[in-house]
């Protein structure tokens, strides 16, 4: 393996290569720019996605049955697998089970098949970074007394990026945004 992949700035790189600067950043036009097609499924509720390269083309299947902005974040994920994880999707395909709900990582019970914890994680924060670029992120929260238990902002920032409240919190926490 060449050198450890730094989704954050691969995101940051793939918004910058298609012009993209504001939000609800346009995911699925994200993953079509990057020669991916996007199909959707009503898979089983723990089935978030999968991503395969058949024949050169990347497809990324994304569950139809879930909430809008968790099949946004699939997208996402999927995308992060394929600028940062290449060689994994063509040998076989990625299945992703509910990482979107425990984002600090699989549990171990559900690891098997899944690929290692750690591309799982490099994907999440590209994910993260694709869908909450830290640059609007940051000017969005400037100047505001921003607290993570108070509800109501964040729920406005939420829906300002297309994205759960969680995977806000979650963003704010990793870039050391806030205090809480
Ligand atoms: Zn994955």
């Amino acid at each position: 393996m060449g050198k450890r992949p730094n989704p954050e700035a691969q995101a940051q790189h793939v918004l910058n290569d298609l012009g993209l600067d504001s939000v609800p950043v346009n995911v699925e036009r994200v993953a079509k720019l990057r020669g991916a097609k996007v199909r959707y499924s009503p898979f089983d509720e723990e089935l978030s996605g999968m991503i395969h390269i058949k024949e050169g083309m990347p497809i990324i299947l994304v569950n139809s049955l879930h909430h809008p902005n968790r099949q946004r974040f699939t997208i996402a994920h999927e995308v992060g697998h394929l600028e940062l994880h290449r060689d994994m999707i063509t040998a076989e395909v990625h299945v992703d089970k509910s990482f979107a709900i425990e984002f600090r990582g699989l549990r171990r019970d559900q690891q098997s098949g899944l690929g290692t914890v750690e591309v799982e994680i490099q994907a999440n924060r590209f994910g993260a970074a694709l869908l909450m670029p830290a640059r609007i992120l940051e000017s969005e929260l400037e100047g505001k007394q921003f607290d993570i238990d108070d509800e109501a902002p964040l729920e406005k920032i939420a829906r300002k990026f297309k994205v759960s409240k969680q995977a806000l919190e979650y963003r704010i926490r990793n870039l050391g945004l806030t205090a809480g």
